[in-house]
């Protein structure tokens, strides 16, 4: 169990998040090849270190967040609303 500071509620316990993936993936160029849609919506990296992620309070506000929660200690980084941006330390 870890602790994630919800940029509008504070402090909570995760048991109130809900993961919702990776949030450093971006979605390709409408013109892109059919394999680039398919990579961006099943490929996914399994990353050691720190990495930025989506969560939703879905015990709470409700908001979809940023996290930065290192993969190997869980230890969080920091957090940003959805349209907030995070700086990854060198893992
Ligand atoms: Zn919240």
């Amino acid at each position: 169990m870890f602790v994630i500071p919800c940029p509008f509620c504070g402090p909570r316990e995760e048991a109130e998040f809900s993961y919702r993936g990776d949030a450093t993936a971006q979605r390709p160029p409408a013109d892109a090849p059919v394999q680039a849609f398919a990579d961006f919506v099943y490929a996914r990296k399994n990353p050691r270190g720190w990495h930025v992620e989506w969560w939703q309070h879905v015990g709470g506000c409700r908001q979809f967040v940023k996290v930065l929660r290192h993969t190997m200690t869980h230890e969080i980084g920091g957090s940003a609303p959805a349209t907030g941006s995070l700086d990854v330390p060198p893992s």
